[in-house]
């Protein structure tokens, strides 16, 4: 399944090789199971505002900047785009509730990946669209001397966000790695769609609600039910 997966990646890229060098990690679904706690509070945030969005619609739209997320509802809902100023309040609703919740734990396995990719001499960078600075702070104490704050895309540094290829462009311009020489795991259909947009080797590790389709049909290069079954197989894929 491994090798398959290699070999159609190089032909789809016309690329010559696969020389893993760098991992980029998605934050929320991969590092943190933020996820259920990120749906509740988008979900009561834009209820409030008689928005009727779903938990699995959250899931569906991870990735995307808050202000993307809030105005894409509007213009679905009420048939015009949100202001600059609804979309901050509204943000800042959401964050607020999200900041309510109990803090959400690493996803089981994570570390034991970061950890192996450490031993392995291969670089590893936080790609997100978050900019929920509790959560990534806790980056730190949760996987230590595992990431570099300096290195960390976040929604701070982005203009664009996912499912555009720019966070990832960018870290491996931090990384200071060829497409060709990282991999990226994520959680979501969009941040899928980031990283393969970006030309990488792109693992989706279906951690939260969705079906495992949703990740295969964002064009995921290999997809894992957890990351325990992505441990098993990540020599195979380093090297
Ligand atoms: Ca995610």
């Amino acid at each position: 399944m491994i090798k398959t997966a290699k070999e159609q990646f190089l032909q789809k890229h016309n690329y010559q090789s696969l020389n893993i060098k760098a991992a980029l990690f998605d934050m929320d679904g991969v590092l943190f199971n933020s996820m259920p706690l990120h749906a509740k509070a988008w979900v009561e945030a834009l209820r409030k505002l008689g928005i009727n969005f779903s938990e699995y619609e959250v899931y569906l739209n991870e990735g995307r900047t808050g202000f993307s997320t809030i105005d894409e509802q509007f213009l679905k809902q009420f048939g015009r785009h949100s202001t600059e100023q609804e979309q901050r309040e509204i943000y800042a609703q959401k964050s607020a509730i999200f900041k309510s919740m109990p803090k959400p734990a690493p996803i089981t396995g994570t570390l034991d990946i970061v950890k192996y990719l450490a031993n392995n001499k291969i670089a590893r960078l936080v790609v997100t669209g978050s900019g929920e600075e509790t959560t990534l702070n806790r980056v730190a104490e949760h996987y230590p001397n595992l990431f570099d704050r300096k290195q960390m895309v976040t929604a701070h540094d982005v203009k664009l966000g996912k499912p555009h290829p720019e966070p990832y462009l960018m870290g491996l311009s931090k990384a200071q790695v060829a497409a060709n020489e990282a991999i990226v795991i994520e959680n979501a259909p969009l941040g899928i769609r980031a990283g393969v947009a970006a030309g990488i080797f792109t693992i989706g590790i279906n951690t939260g609600i969705l079906k495992r389709e949703d990740l295969i049909n964002a064009g995921a290069d290999l997809v894992f039910d957890n990351m325990h079954e992505f441990l098993l197989s990540i020599e195979e894929i380093i090297h």
